[in-house]
């Protein structure tokens, strides 16, 4: 089943200056507990996309349906996880988690056995009292994404999520993070980057142009592997395959 479809999306920014074409005539789908990348150029549009499909942002043109529903307003059906993870420094990780909750009026029993069952699954069952400065980067990332998770969303959106963390510690937290939004049975669509990240986590990889983004490629990922997982994937012959042909169409972009 088709959980996200983007029809004919067109966005124009427009200020003093001018207008600025930042997506021209985006259309593509996502199947329910599939996970799709997009990468493309820096600055051609990306966030802008991510933007119009959570509804922060209204399209100058386009529409999008959540299963088969147009999206007119912001919806609880989206979870958005940004680059940066935006944990407030005085509170500690269950307030942090809990915040969304509390705000939508939505903190309730069931939900604390939602945050606790989360916490203990993804291992930081013992952090809960700590600050966002005691922990690391990638442990904040998880922070982070649990919040999202707390909130019940069926669709996560995620815009570089890995960008602020070293090399190391992004190729481990992406294959906890892949594992974690197959295991909740999310469906994913993140914004990267980096190709290998693309490859390794996704079912599909979509490849916008230079600014105003158009949908220039759509490349199945077909690596299929037991107890699939991004670190397994790199690993994989055909991984470099796709690395390759990705690498070029962006390379003939620039
Ligand atoms: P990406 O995420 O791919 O790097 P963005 O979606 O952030 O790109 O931005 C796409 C283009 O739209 C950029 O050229 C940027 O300068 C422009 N842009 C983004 N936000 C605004 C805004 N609020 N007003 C005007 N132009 C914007
Ligand atoms: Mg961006």
């Amino acid at each position: 089943m088709e959980k996200v479809v983007v029809k004919n999306v067109y966005m124009n920014y427009h200020s003093l200056k001018g207008t600025t074409p930042a997506l021209k005539n985006v259309s593509f789908s996502i199947k329910e507990g599939e996970f799709v990348s997009i990468v493309g150029p820096s600055g051609c549009g990306k966030s802008t996309l991510l933007n119009i499909i959570a509804g922060l942002l209204p399209s100058s043109n386009g529409e999008i349906y959540i299963d088969n529903e147009k999206r007119n307003s912001i919806s609880p059906k989206i979870g958005y996880m940004f680059q940066k993870d935006q944990l407030f420094g005085w509170l500690n990780v269950w307030d942090n988690i809990a915040l969304g909750l509390k705000i939508q009026k939505k903190y309730n029993k069931e939900k604390k056995e939602l945050i606790e069952n989360l916490l203990t699954s993804y291992g930081l069952k013992d952090f809960k009292k700590h600050h966002p400065d005691e922990l690391s980067g990638g442990m904040r990332q998880k922070v982070a994404l649990i919040r999202t998770l707390a909130l019940s969303p069926e669709v996560l959106l995620l815009d570089e999520p890995f960008s602020a963390l070293d090399y190391q510690t992004r190729l481990n937290i992406s294959d906890e993070i892949y594992k974690i939004i197959k295991n909740e049975g999310k469906t994913a669509l993140m914004v990267t980057h980096d190709i290998s990240e693309a490859v390794a986590m996704s079912d599909r990889v979509l490849i916008l142009s230079n600014r105003p983004a158009e949908l220039k490629r759509d490349i199945k990922i077909d690596i299929s592997l037991k107890d699939k997982s991004p670190l397994k994937c790199r690993e994989h012959p055909n991984f470099r395959m796709y690395f390759n042909d990705i690498w070029k169409e962006l390379n003939a972009l620039c």
